[in-house]
Formats: structure tokens, C-alpha cells, sequence
């Protein structure tokens, strides 16, 4: 399929459409993996795939031979069969986290009023406040609230409002403390260091997006540069930091740092395109700078659609430049769910062929889906994405095809916590005859712990995005990860609270014809 085109993705449409039935076919020219563990590494050896010597193998294979999509499941339910023995700590152990979760998905109108109080925790500051909020926001559904809390809800006096407006308060923080490793990069040290000593590889984010004046946008350069200055020397002297998986160019580099480009100045705007372009790319080569100091590795993160082509533009200026052009694995984000991924991921296949040296392109569905949608919707728009969830799974499984493809140039890191996207991508790389050492994965800080430990136990590379900064900013983002974790299409809520059936959480998806 062909995309319209539009500035700034003006490539020629990709063809990562498989051939006709390639994948099925596959099965009978790869030849056995010969699997050898090292350590804590699988090495996979493949032989060679000539399609001359498929024949003698057929007599050594199974009688019914897997196809692509058995193979898919069948790695979905090894990783599924663990990690559901974890069950519901999905979320987490602790005790808020877990009934916000039960709360927000039995309860349509407490999951909104839930994030409302979420929302406003921040700026209330007296116990009255607090109270009178949960009060008005949770109504007769406070009631949920176990005892001990409402029994400071109820009686009024000074010591029970304050009970239960710091029982709250500790719920939220504990919540958010899930999610966020600390405020500064100094002060996440600690847990940095433990994620790589349980043998995942990290990189960091600093909470917020957007910023209302360049005294903001100053002060969000000052601490990305400080992230690199601080991390970099650092995580450079610790034992943990010796590499995880030594072939994989992925893992070159223990400090990676990614960055909202947004934040990095108060003007961005579509209407103030070539001064956006300009100024961020001035700004971005300040950290490109620091990042090459520091030894670290640098993401640009994707944002909303009105902003992406300002931020993929500033990047290409960027590391197309003489001074970056040789930085290796300099990363930027694709999200699936955008009509346009396929010319954005042609388009850089093309920049990295030009520039010289491969980029690093993680994959993700996106995360700006219901703000966009509501946009469009209001201005009587098309959206920019997907109108359905099955589009934006399918193709992210065709551009994981096309990435891995094009491995060479365009370093794959696929970034979900949905085991069908994942497994697809593990098993077509299997099936090309791709080892891991050529790809990594990547989740969330706190959002699918079991879900990495499985993959990571199957010897793969594992990233795990880990965003820092104080609750207030936080707050925004804990109210995505907690929306998305509560969604009625999301992965993770069929998987740990619908308990939706395995077959069907696995099942191969396809693009739904009104988003053709
Ligand atoms: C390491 C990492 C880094 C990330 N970085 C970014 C980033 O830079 N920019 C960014 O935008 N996001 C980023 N994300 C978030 C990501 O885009 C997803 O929101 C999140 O991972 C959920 O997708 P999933 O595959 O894990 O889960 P799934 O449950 O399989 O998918 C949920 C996703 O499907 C899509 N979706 C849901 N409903 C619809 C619909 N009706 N139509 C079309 N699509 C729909 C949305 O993208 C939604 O987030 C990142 C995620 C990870 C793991």
C-alpha cells in the first residue's frame, strides 16, 4: 500500500510488504538453529539458507512443520506461560497500584474520576483539599476505599482528614514511584545501577513535553546536559556496566539518554516551522556534543503528529552533519499507528544509507492516540493515525519486517510490551537468519517487569525506558502509562485483568480495511 505523501515524508512509499506467502516459505529453506548457551547469552548459529538444500531437511523435520504464525504463538506462550504465573503483579506488589488498576477496569466512570483526582493531586495542598477532592470526585464510590481511609473521610475532624489526604498522597507517590525512578539523575543512580545489575540495559527520559517559555526550555537543557555529565562518568566506572551481550552494537554504550525535543523550546509550532527546525537543531547538537563526551547514547523521542516533522527534521540536520554524521546507532522513534510510518521509515533508510553510518530506529505504536483523534475529531479532520488498534499492530509488524531487513542500516530496538508484537518481531528475525545480537527490545520503566524478565530469559537484549523528574510532571505521565494499562484495547489489561483467552491474545493481526 501506497501513502499519500506529505512534507517533510516525502520518500518513496517503502515496500516492506511481504512476498506472497515469503514467510510461510521460509520455514522449509532455514536450517536448524544450533542454540548454545554462553553464560548468560544464547549464541545462535545459523547455517546457510540456500533454498538448493531445502529437500534434505524436509525428511529431518517434524512430520507438520510450524508455520510462521505457530512459530509466533507457540514463543508467545512460553513467554505468556511465565509471566502469568506472576499474575496480577503485573502492575505492581503494592497495594494502591493494584486496586487503582481492579478499580479503573470494572468501573468505566471511577477510572475517570480516579485520573481527574490523580490529575489534581499535585496542586492541592491541605488535608481539606485532599479530602473535599476524593470526596467530590469519588462520590458513593469512595466507598471502594478500604476502612482505614475512610474512616478519615467520613469523620471530619482535623487528625482524620489528615489520615486520609496522606494515605491518598502516599498512594499517588507510590504509584508514581513505579513508574519514575527519581527526580534527578544523581538521585536514580541507585536504580540505574540495579536495572543493568538484573542484566537490562537503560535509557533515560526527563518528565515533560512541551514548555511555555524559553526560561523553561533553558532550564530542560541544562538538565539533559546535566543527565549526560552526571550519568555518562558515572555509569562509565561500574562493574554492572561491562556489556550485557558484547556483539550487540546496542549495548556499546551503558549511558542512553532520551530526549522530548519539545521541551527544548517554547516556540515550537508548525506555523514556525523553519525557526522550530533551526533553533532545536541548535540545541540538540549542544547534547549530540555532551552525549560524544559523555560515551553515551543518544534517542530522539516521537511526539505528537503536528510536531514530528519539526523533530525528524532537526535530527537529520543534526547527525547528518559533518561534525555527527559518524555517530553510530544516534536513534529516533517511528510510531506504527501513523498513516505515514511507511514513507518515515523509507526516508530514513535513505538518510542513514546518505549520512554513512546506521541509525538506531525504535519502533513503537505511539503514544498521542486519544489527544490527536480528539483534535481531528473536533475540526472535522482525517487523523493522522489509525482509527483502529488492529491497524497499528499490523503494522508494526511490517515495519519490524522491513527494519530487520534492513538491519545494516537501520539498527532495530522494538519498543512494546505486547508479546504477539514482540514474539513477531524475535521469529521473523529467527526465520531471516538475523541474530539477536542484531535487535534489542524495549518497555517501560515499571510497566511490564514480567513481560522483560521472559524475553530477557529467552537471551534477549532488553532496554528499559526509564523516565526521571519531580511528581508534577510526573503526574502526566503517570496518567498515560495508568490509561494505557487501563484501555479497553490495551495488551497488558487483556493479558493480567481480562484474562482474555491466549490463542486470541496472539492471534495475527490485520490492517482493518477503513484504515486502508
Ligand atoms: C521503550 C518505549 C519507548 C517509547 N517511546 C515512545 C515515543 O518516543 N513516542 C511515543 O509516541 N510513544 C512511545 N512509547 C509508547 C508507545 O507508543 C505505546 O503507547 C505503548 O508502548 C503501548 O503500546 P504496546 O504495544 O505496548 O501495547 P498495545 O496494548 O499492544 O497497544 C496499545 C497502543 O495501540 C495503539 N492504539 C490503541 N487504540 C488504537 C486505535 N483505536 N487506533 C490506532 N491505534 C490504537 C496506541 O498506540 C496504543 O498506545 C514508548 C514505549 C516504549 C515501550
Amino acid at each position: 500500500m501506497i501513502m499519500s505523501g506529505r512534507d517533510g515524508y516525502s520518500g518513496r512509499a517503502v515496500s516492506c510488504e511481504p512476498e506472497p506467502d515469503r514467510a510461510d516459505s521460509l520455514i522449509y529453506i532455514v536450517k536448524p538453529r544450533l542454540v548454545l548457551h554462553s553464560g548468560s547469552r544464547t549464541v545462535s548459529k545459523q547455517t546457510s539458507s540456500s533454498p538448493d538444500h531445502a529437500p534434505s531437511y524436509q525428511t529431518t523435520l517434524p512430520a507438520k512443520i510450524p508455520s510462521f504464525d505457530d512459530r509466533i504463538t507457540a514463543m508467545g506462550k512460553k513467554i505468556l506461560a511465565g509471566v502469568r504465573v506472576e499474575g496480577s503483579s503485573i502492575i505492581s506488589k503494592q497495594f494502591w497500584s493494584q486496586r487503582f488498576m481492579e478499580w479503573s477496569t470494572q468501573t468505566p466512570s471511577l477510572k475517570r474520576n480516579l485520573f481527574r483526582l490523580v490529575d489534581v493531586l499535585p496542586s492541592l495542598d491541605s488535608s481539606e483539599a485532599i479530602s473535599d477532592h476524593v470526596l467530590q470526585y469519588l462520590g458513593d464510590e469512595a466507598e471502594m476505599i478500604p476502612g482505614w481511609a475512610m474512616w478519615g473521610l467520613k469523620n471530619s475532624g482535623f487528625v482524620s482528614r489528615s489520615v486520609m489526604a496522606a494515605a491518598v498522597t502516599l498512594g499517588v507517590r507510590q504509584m508514581a514511584a513505579q513508574f519514575i525512578a527519581g527526580e534527578t539523575p544523581a538521585k536514580a543512580l541507585s536504580i540505574l545501577r540495579k536495572i543493568r545489575r538484573s542484566g537490562f540495559a537503560f535509557t533515560v527520559d526527563l518528565l515533560g513535553e512541551y514548555c511555555v517559555s524559553e526560561k523553561e526550555a533553558e532550564s530542560y537543557l541544562k538538565r539533559y546536559l546535566e543527565c549526560f555529565s552526571v550519568l555518562g562518568p558515572r555509569v562509565a566506572t561500574w562493574p554492572e556496566s561491562s556489556s550485557l551481550m558484547p556483539e550487540n552494537p546496542g549495548d556499546a554504550r551503558a549511558t542512553c539518554v532520551s530526549v522530548k525535543l519539545t521541551a527544548l523550546y517554547s516556540q515550537v509550532s508548525s506555523l514556525n516551522q523553519k525557526r522550530s527546525v533551526s533553533v532545536l537543531s541548535d540545541r540538540l547538537a549542544l547534547l549530540a556534543h555532551q552525549a560524544k563526551t559523555a560515551n553515551a547514547q543518544l534517542y530522539v523521542d516521537a511526539e505528537d503528529s503536528a510536531n514530528n516533522e519539526i523533530i525528524y527534521k532537526a535530527f537529520k540536520q543534526v547527525f547528518g552533519s559533518a561534525e555527527f554524521r559518524n555517530e553510530r546507532l544516534v536513534g529516533c522513534v517511528v510510531q506504527a499507528y501513523s498513516r505515514h510510518a511507511e514513507e518515515l521509515v523509507s526516508d530514513l533508510l535513505a538518510f542513514s544509507k546518505e549520512r554513512g553510518s546506521p541509525i538506531a530506529i525504535r519502533l513503537v505504536k505511539g503514544a498521542y492516540w486519544d489527544h490527536e483523534t480528539t483534535v481531528a475529531l473536533q475540526n472535522g479532520w482525517r487523523s493522522p493515525l489509525f482509527t483502529h488498534k488492529c491497524s497499528a499492530d499490523a503494522q508494526f509488524e511490517k515495519i519490524s519486517r522491513f527494519l530487520l531487513d534492513n538491519h545494516q542500516n537501520l539498527f532495530p530496538a522494538f519498543g512494546s510490551h505486547n508479546v504477539r508484537s514482540l514474539a513477531h518481531a524475535c521469529v521473523y528475525a529467527e526465520s531471516r537468519g538475523i541474530p539477536s545480537t542484531n535487535f534489542e527490545l524495549q518497555m517501560l520503566y515499571g510497566m511490564a517487569d514480567p513481560i522483560a524478565r521472559a524475553f530477557r530469559h529467552h537471551d534477549y537484549l532488553i532496554r528499559l525506558y526509564v523516565p526521571l523528574g519531580p511528581l508534577l510532571p510526573g503526574m502526566g505521565y503517570l496518567v498515560r502509562r495508568l490509561l494505557e494499562n487501563t484501555s479497553n484495547e490495551s495488551f497488558l489489561r487483556h493479558t493480567f485483568f481480562d484474562d482474555r483467552d491466549i490463542d486470541a491474545l496472539l492471534a495475527a493481526p490485520s490492517m482493518d480495511p477503513e484504515d486502508e
